[in-house]
């Protein structure tokens, strides 16, 4: 009988395997296609730390406190990457030179000041500046930008990289990682819980569902229902220009994010959706591609000349709260949940560690209080 099984292996999957390896816990983490091949590889690679500005709109000050003991996970997350190219052995291209989530109208401006005021209250660094502020800090930033919000630990790092290098450090620690090995069902038999694959039935005594936008229905066959959901986002990349872009931006009152990798090519996203084809593939929509652009040029007139080179699209695991699910699941001791929706990049090396300490009885080795997390019954 295995130790433990993870299923999954995107970010969440292979860092919670690696955590666990790294305590010397017996794991095997078991995945249907190949490593990181969903959200994990195809994100957009912004690592944040400010309350998303769409659901603040939307869903105003009273979720927006509500949300707001996430960001000491986002916080400890944003720590953790800071030092991960070193621990993994492996250039993550991190890089945190802040972000800045701008304002082009006095109202956007508001609604910023407002949302800044929850983070401080929620430890998160986050000062609101203005035009002549932002100006220096930002030069390429259009005039029309009036205002933003800045945030001096946010930044990026490599979506193609994470999760192999998670899964590499982990196996060299002794996990077994499976790949191409797909779980059809999930029980619990004699205190242990019985997984089945495609390949056979595995059984372990502990399972960390780290499915992403599949962990509602790995959660169904235990009978849990959660309120998760999948959604078709999209992300493009242009060619390589001289370096323009340092930080991280986004915008108060569009869907946008948009910053340099270290190939100097501009990764232009923010959540636009993405179509779904006949059989059920993401794939990219023309249509908010150009509404997308069109936002990005808003905020970066400089960009007008530069050649889209490809625009890709992914399924983002969701919950209508933006909570994290993280933990133990009440009445179904040893199964784990370790979920971070539609932020799971950047949360997820946090959301892995509190997992791997919890499995083995322990606080977490970081300021989070990992019980705001916890799923309820
Ligand atoms: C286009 C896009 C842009 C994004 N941009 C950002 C961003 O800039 N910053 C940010 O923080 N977040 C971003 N996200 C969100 C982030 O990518 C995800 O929240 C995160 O990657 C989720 O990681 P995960 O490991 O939980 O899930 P995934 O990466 O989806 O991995 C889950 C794995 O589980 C496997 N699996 C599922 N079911 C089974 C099964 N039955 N048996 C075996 N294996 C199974 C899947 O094949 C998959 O490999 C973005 C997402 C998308 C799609």
């Amino acid at each position: 009988m295995a130790d433990v099984i993870v299923i999954g292996g995107g970010l969440t999957g292979c860092a919670t395997a690696y955590y666990l390896a790294a305590d010397g816990v017996p794991v095997t983490l078991l995945e249907q296609g190949d490593l990181n091949t969903q959200a994990s590889g195809s994100n957009a690679g912004s690592l944040h730390l400010q309350i998303p500005s769409e659901p603040f709109r939307l869903l105003g000050d009273h979720w927006a406190r509500a949300f707001s003991p996430a960001l000491r996970l986002f916080t400890g997350s944003l720590e953790m990457w800071r030092g991960l190219s070193a621990e993994l052995g492996t250039d993550l291209e991190v890089k945190l030179r802040g972000g800045l989530l701008v304002a082009a109208t006095d109202e956007e401006l508001a609604l910023l000041e407002r949302k800044a005021a929850i983070e401080r209250s929620g430890g998160a660094d986050v000062q609101v500046i203005g035009r002549d502020e932002l100006r220096a800090l930002a030069p390429y930033l259009s005039e029309r930008m009036i205002g933003a919000a800045f945030c001096p630990v946010e930044g990026k790092a490599n979506p193609l990289v994470a999760a192999p290098a998670y899964a590499a450090a982990a196996a060299r620690l002794g996990a077994e990682v499976r790949r191409g090995v797909r779980v059809t069902g999930l029980r619990r038999e004699r205190g242990a819980y019985v997984v089945a694959t495609d390949t056979g039935e595995l059984r372990a005594r502990r399972v960390v569902n780290a499915a992403g936008a599949a962990a509602g229905e790995v959660a169904g066959w235990l009978g849990v229902r959660l309120e998760m959901r999948a959604a078709s986002i999209q992300v493009s990349v242009t060619e390589a220009i001289e370096p323009l872009v340092p930080h991280l931006v986004y915008s108060a009152g569009r869907k946008l994010t948009l910053k340099q990798n270290g190939l100097g090519q501009l990764l232009i996203g923010g959540g636009w959706p993405a179509r779904i084809d006949a059989r059920g593939r993401p794939v990219a929509d023309p249509d908010t591609l150009a509404q997308n652009l069109g936002v990005a040029l808003e905020v970066v007139p400089r960009i007008g000349p530069v050649q889209v080179l490809r625009t890709w699209a992914a399924y983002v695991n969701g919950t209508d709260d933006w909570r994290p699910l993280i933990g133990e699941v009440p009445g179904l001791p040893g199964f784990f949940l370790c979920y971070v929706p539609w932020l799971g990049f950047t949360g997820g090396p946090a959301a892995a560690r509190i997992v791997a300490s919890q499995l083995q009885g322990r606080a977490p080795a970081l300021d989070v209080d990992a019980g705001a997390f916890a799923v309820a019954a």
